[in-house]
């Protein structure tokens, strides 16, 4: 009897084994489309998600001493694109996205979004004929008081100077830029000698709803503005200065017609047609000199 019942707890462990490997293989060629898919299905089959990957650049160079955070090689740059066409990537813009959601366009198969914030010149001057070789486009996100003080300058150095309005028309017209807001003079923050300073366009701790509201609406509206008067470009996307996000923010931005905002949070957005509320705060991975494109996107 004990040989049997031995035998039979064999056997019915061996079954068990059998079975849980089944059960693995099955969970995980179910479970692949959501780990670096193109688009997935909840268990539930019911809410189709794309996954959207953002980068965050700042400025290009092509002076290796000059490289940070926030300024990397050219050569880097284009390294990224290298990556993203041969992994098959296709860079879309913000409003591509937007026209998903509302059910008025297709993303293709593995979309990825390239930014760019502060309105760099040399986002155009180092980079429009990289985006042109590598057949990808990207979001920049002007600071509106930078760009109306380069359009006074004649300082045009691509190493350091911000794109003055007749380049941003370009990049606009090139069709593998598009431009969005990076408000218009809220691109700071508090410092030594003014503590009390806002931080980027988020609203200030004791500060009336009324206040919050009339000052950012000012800003914005007038970035917009002068885009639209010097551009012909109204834009729908907000980027948050240093990524301050404002809970208040979000109703207003809405009401001034902006549809998308892009944030400084490190993660994988999942896009859902009809959920126009997660077209806000959209989460990027800030593109430093140490990260690589391949090494943000395949963690
Ligand atoms: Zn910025």
């Amino acid at each position: 009897m004990y040989v049997f019942k031995l035998k039979t707890l064999i056997i019915a462990a061996a079954a068990a084994i059998t079975v849980l490997l089944l059960l693995t293989l099955g969970i995980c060629r179910f479970a692949a489309p959501h780990s670096k898919a193109v688009s997935g299905f909840s268990e539930t089959g019911s809410d189709e998600y794309v996954e959207l990957p953002i980068l965050m650049y700042h400025s290009l160079t092509k002076n290796p001493s000059k490289v940070n955070a926030y300024v990397i090689n050219v050569s880097d740059f284009e390294n990224d694109l290298k990556f993203l066409r041969d992994n098959g990537y296709t860079a879309v813009f913000i409003s591509e996205v937007i026209d998903y959601v509302d059910g008025s366009g297709d993303l293709p198969d593995k979309p990825v979004a390239i930014t760019f914030d502060d309105g760099f010149v040399n986002n155009y001057d180092y980079g429009l004929s990289l985006l042109e070789k590598y057949d990808m486009k990207c979001t920049v996100s002007i600071v509106g008081s930078y760009t109306e003080k380069f359009s006074s300058l004649t300082d045009d150095n691509p190493e350091y100077a911000y794109a003055d309005y007749e380049t941003v028309k370009n990049m606009a017209d090139s069709g593998r830029y598009e431009i969005a807001s990076h408000s218009y003079d809220m691109h700071s923050l508090p410092d030594k000698s003014n503590p009390g300073a806002r931080k980027g366009a988020s609203k200030n701790s004791g500060e009336s709803d009324e206040d919050y509201r009339r000052i950012l609406t000012e800003d914005t509206q007038k970035n917009r503005q002068l885009l639209e008067e010097n551009c012909g470009i109204t834009p729908v996307v907000y980027t948050y200065p240093y990524g301050a996000i404002s809970k208040s923010s979000m109703p207003i931005l809405k009401e001034l017609g902006y549809r998308a905002s892009l944030s400084c949070l490190e993660d994988t957005n999942h896009i859902s047609r009809g959920n126009t509320d997660g077209l806000f705060c959209l989460s990027r991975y800030l593109r430093d000199n140490k990260r690589s494109a391949a090494a943000l996107l395949q963690k």
